[in-house]
C-alpha cells in the first residue's frame, strides 16, 4: 500500500542521502533482458522436502522432489525450477473474488497438486533457497529448456519486449517482493501465480489465453491486493509528470497521409525512491531520435520494435523528492499512425503520441505547440492562445492548465460550426463533403444509403441541450468551451472540453433514440469521467455507468415522455441477464469482458452501471408526490464534493447513504459487487381490511439470488377510478408475506416492480 504521497516525499527528501545507482541496476537494457530470457540452470541441485513458500494468498509447498536454482540476473538469484511432488493453495480474502476464482477453479479455493514449477523471484526466497543445503549436479537436459519457455510466455514477439513489471523489477536490480511461479497443476493444468509489486492489486492468478489471443500467453483469473483493502488509486503513486511540453509537426507525406515528429519535455518528480529504470507508454509505431537532461546529458533509451513500451535511464536512482526534466525527440512516419480517409484522418483518440507515465497517475497540465498543414481545420484540448501562418504552416499553442489524463487533438478538411449559448460555446468541426462522398459511393453500389438533412443542427442540438440539462441537474461543468469533432470510428470518446463523435452519428439518427443517446452520453463525461474521475479498474461504472443512465435520463426529457428510457432498460436487462453466469460483477471492471464474453464489460459497467443509478433514482422517489428532489440533490452533492478528484464506488456509496438516512452497503454488495439478479414469483388477493378499508395481500417468492437478497419493490395498485396507490414492499429471503396500508378500494390490477424499481424478473402467479 502506498503511503500517504506527501508525507513520504516531504520526509523521504530530508532524511534520504541520495542513493548511487541502485546496486545491481542494468546500465544496458538488452544485457539485463538476456540474462534474464536466457538464463541457464547452474550445476546445484537442492534435494528439498516440506518447503513452504507462502506468499500472501497463495501458498506453494515443495513436499518432496529437487530445485534447481537459475544463474543469477543482475547479480542475485532470480529464479529456480522445481520437479517433484507438491501443492499449490489459493485463497482469496475477497469476496468477488472468490467467485471469479470459482469460475476457473469450480470452488472459491484452489488447491491442486504440482508437478513442475518456475519460479522468478526478488523477493525472501533467494535467501530461503540460500539456507537449504545444495550438492552439484546432475541438472537434467531439460532444465534449460522449462526454464525459458516460461519466460517466453511473459515476453513479446520481438527482441527487448517483455512484462514490464516483471522487467522492471530486474533492470533496477531491487528487492521489489516480486515472485513469479508457472506451476504445472495436476487438475488445472499450466497457471500462472504472480506477486506483481508493480500492480496496486499485486496478487494475481492467470491461466493459459486462448490460442486466438494473439501475442498474449496468459489471461487473469483472479487479482486482488496484498493483504488489505482495495486500493483508492489505480497505480501506487511512484512517479510523477505534473507538466508536459510538446511540440508536434505534423507533415502531410506525397500520399497525403500525415508523418508525426515531436519533442516532447516532461517534467519528472519522484514521489519515493524509483528508478534508475523509467517505463513509458508511447505508441507501438513511434521511434525515439534522441533526448537528453535539464543539464544535456544524453538519455539512455530502449523501445523494442513495435512495443508501445519505452524505457528511460535516468542518470541515477532517484529519491524521493527528486525533481528532473526529460527532453524526447521522436517520430512516426506513415502507414499507422495518421493516415488519411476521406476528409479524416485516422488519429486514434486515446494513442499514446507523448510518453504517458506508467508509474503514476498521469494526470498533467500542458502546453503544446502544433505545427499543421494550413489547409486543415485544427483543435485540440486546451485553450488556444495564438495561432500564426508561416507559408504553408499553421502554428497555433495550447494550454491545459486544468490536470487532465489525455492531450489529443483532431484534424481534417472541416467547416466548423460555432454555436454560441450565454453558457457555453461549442465549435462543431465535420466534413459535409466526406458524407455526401460516402453517400454517393454507397448510391453507385446501387444501395441506398439514409443522411439526415441537418447533421450540424441535430448532433450541436444534442450537445448543446444535453449541457445544459445536465449543467442544471449536477451543477457547471468545468469547462465553458467544448469541441465536438468528428472521426472516422464507430464510437465516441470524451476529453476535457474536446468530445469526439462516431462520424455515423453525424450522418444519421436512429430514430430508436440511439444517437441521442450516444451524443449525451459523450456529453456526460465532461462530468463523469473529466469532471470526476474512477480511481480504479473496479469504478469505472463511475464514469461509463453514470454517462450511460445521464444519457437516459436526457433522452426522456428531450422526448418529453420515457417510454425509450424504459425501452433501452429492458434490453440492457436482456443482456445482463443473458450474461450473468459467464461474467463477473461490476466490481471487476473491464475484466467482465473474457475470450467467451467479449462485450462482457460493456454490459456490466455501461448497462448494469445505468440500472443502479436507475433504481436509486426510484428507491429514493417520494411516492405520495412523484418528487425526485431527494436524487437529484445526491447526484449533485456528489459531483460538487468530488468534481476534479479521484472517486471510488465507496466514496459515491458515502453520498447516498448521507441523503438516503440509512446504510447502503447492502444495495452496493448486492449490485456492483455480485452478479445474481432476482425472479420473484408473486400472486396477490384483495381481503377486507378495518374501517371497510381494503388491503391487498402478497405472497411472493424469491430465487436465483442468496438468503440474504433483498430490495425494496414499488407497487402501482389500480383502485378504478384513475385512483393509483403507490407503495414500496421489501422483498427479503424466499419467501416474504406482506399486507398492503389500507386503501379505500380493492385493486383491479396491481403493477409489480412498477418503473423498473429493481433489476429483477416479475412472474405473476394466481393467489
Ligand atoms: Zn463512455
Amino acid at each position: 500500500m502506498p503511503r500517504p504521497l506527501a508525507v513520504t516525499a516531504v520526509l523521504a527528501f530530508a532524511l534520504a542521502p541520495r542513493p548511487a545507482v541502485a546496486q545491481g541496476a542494468a546500465g544496458d537494457y538488452l544485457t539485463r533482458y538476456h540474462e534474464l530470457v536466457d538464463v541457464a540452470p547452474t550445476n546445484q541441485v537442492i534435494a528439498v522436502h516440506h518447503l513452504v513458500l507462502t506468499r500472501d494468498a497463495g501458498e506453494l509447498t515443495l513436499e518432496s522432489g529437487s530445485l534447481y536454482p537459475l544463474a543469477a540476473v543482475g547479480g542475485h538469484t532470480a529464479g529456480a525450477v522445481f520437479r517433484g511432488a507438491g501443492r499449490f493453495v489459493l485463497k482469496p480474502a475477497l469476496p468477488t473474488e472468490q467467485v471469479e476464482l470459482r469460475r476457473y477453479a469450480g470452488d472459491t479455493v484452489l488447491d491442486d497438486s504440482v508437478s513442475e514449477a518456475v519460479l522468478i523471484f526478488a523477493d525472501t526466497t533467494g535467501d530461503q533457497l540460500a539456507a537449504l543445503s545444495a550438492s552439484a549436479g546432475p541438472v537434467p537436459d531439460d532444465v534449460a529448456g522449462v526454464a525459458r519457455d516460461a519466460l517466453k510466455t511473459l515476453a513479446g514477439k520481438n527482441e527487448g519486449s517483455f512484462d514490464w513489471g516483471v522487467m522492471w523489477t530486474f533492470l533496477n536490480g531491487d528487492r521489489t517482493g516480486l515472485f513469479v511461479a508457472r506451476l504445472k497443476l495436476v487438475k488445472h493444468g499450466d497457471a500462472l501465480f504472480e506477486i506483481d509489486p508493480s500492480s496496486t492489486e499485486s496478487v494475481e492468478l492467470f491461466k493459459p489465453a486462448h490460442r486466438t489471443e494473439f501475442g498474449v500467453h496468459w489471461s487473469l483469473v483472479t487479482q486482488f491486493p496484498a493483504r488489505g483493502a482495495v486500493a483508492t488509486t489505480e497505480q501506487p503513486p511512484r512517479l510523477d509528470v505534473p507538466h508536459y511540453v510538446l511540440d508536434a509537426n505534423l507533415k502531410e507525406t506525397f500520399t497525403a497521409d500525415l508523418d508525426l515528429s515531436a519533442t516532447a519535455a516532461l517534467s519528472l518528480r519522484a514521489d519515493t525512491a524509483v528508478g534508475p529504470w523509467l517505463p513509458f507508454e508511447l505508441q507501438y509505431k513511434i521511434l525515439v531520435d534522441s533526448g537528453h537532461w535539464q543539464d544535456g546529458t544524453p538519455v539512455r533509451t530502449f523501445k523494442a520494435k513495435d512495443s508501445g513500451l519505452l524505457w528511460v535511464r535516468a542518470p541515477r536512482r532517484l529519491a524521493a523528492g527528486d525533481s528532473l526534466t526529460l527532453t524526447l525527440s521522436y517520430h512516426a512516419n506513415h502507414p499507422d499512425l495518421i493516415d488519411r480517409s476521406s476528409e479524416w484522418f485516422f488519429i486514434e483518440p486515446g494513442v499514446a503520441w507523448y510518453p504517458e507515465n506508467l508509474l503514476g497517475s498521469g494526470n498533467a497540465t500542458f502546453d503544446v505547440t502544433y505545427h499543421t498543414p494550413h489547409q486543415y481545420t485544427f483543435a485540440s484540448v486546451g485553450q488556444r492562445t495564438d495561432s500564426t501562418l508561416t507559408g504553408k504552416v499553421v502554428t497555433t499553442h495550447w494550454v491545459i492548465d486544468r490536470p487532465t489524463p489525455w492531450a489529443t487533438f483532431n484534424l481534417g478538411i472541416f467547416e466548423n460550426h460555432h454555436v454560441d449559448d450565454p453558457d457555453r460555446t461549442l465549435d462543431v468541426m465535420l466534413s459535409e463533403e466526406a458524407h455526401r462522398a460516402i453517400a454517393d459511393e454507397v448510391r453507385s453500389l446501387g444501395f441506398y444509403l439514409p443522411q439526415q438533412s441537418h447533421m450540424v443542427e441535430n448532433v450541436s442540438a444534442d450537445v448543446s441541450n444535453s449541457l445544459r440539462f445536465y449543467s442544471a441537474l449536477f451543477g457547471p461543468p468545468p469547462m465553458r468551451h467544448f469541441y465536438v469533432t468528428e472521426i472516422p470510428y464507430g464510437e465516441g470518446v470524451s476529453f476535457q472540453g474536446f468530445i469526439d463523435l462516431s462520424a455515423s452519428t453525424f450522418h444519421f439518427s436512429e430514430l430508436d433514440g440511439f444517437d441521442e443517446w450516444f451524443r449525451a452520453h459523450e456529453v456526460a463525461h465532461q462530468w463523469w469521467g473529466n469532471g470526476v474521475q474512477p480511481a480504479t479498474y473496479r469504478d469505472q461504472w463511475l464514469g461509463e455507468g453514470f454517462a450511460s443512465f445521464s444519457a437516459l435520463w436526457y433522452l426522456a426529457a428531450e422526448r418529453r415522455h420515457s417510454d425509450e428510457y424504459f425501452k433501452f432498460l429492458d434490453q440492457y436487462r436482456d443482456d445482463i441477464k443473458g450474461e450473468a453466469n459467464d461474467v463477473g460483477p461490476i466490481w471487476v471492471g473491464y475484466r467482465s469482458s473474457t475470450f467467451a464474453v467479449p462485450q462482457g464489460a460493456q454490459t456490466m459497467v455501461y448497462e448494469k452501471g445505468a440500472w443502479i443509478l436507475h433504481m436509486l433514482r426510484i428507491m429514493m422517489l417520494d411516492v405520495k408526490t412523484m418528487n425526485e428532489d431527494r436524487f437529484t440533490a445526491t447526484l449533485k452533492d456528489y459531483y460538487q464534493t468530488y468534481a476534479g478528484r479521484t472517486v471510488t464506488t465507496g466514496d459515491f456509496a458515502g453520498v447516498v447513504e448521507r441523503h438516503a438516512g440509512i446504510p447502503m452497503d447492502w444495495f452496493f454488495d448486492e449490485w456492483v459487487k455480485g452478479t445474481t439478479i432476482p425472479t420473484y414469483h408473486v400472486a396477490w388477493t384483495n381481503q377486507p381490511g378495518d374501517n371497510g378499508n381494503t388491503v391487498i395481500k402478497f405472497r411472493i417468492t424469491q430465487e436465483h439470488v442468496g438468503p440474504d437478497f433483498e430490495m425494496p419493490v414499488l407497487i402501482a395498485a389500480d383502485l378504478g377510478d384513475n385512483r393509483i396507490a403507490h407503495f414500496r414492499l421489501m422483498v427479503k429471503g424466499t419467501k416474504t408475506d406482506y399486507v398492503s396500508p389500507p386503501l379505500p378500494a380493492g385493486a383491479k390490477k396491481v403493477t409489480f416492480n412498477d418503473l423498473h424499481s429493481t433489476l429483477c424478473d416479475v412472474k405473476m402467479e394466481s393467489w
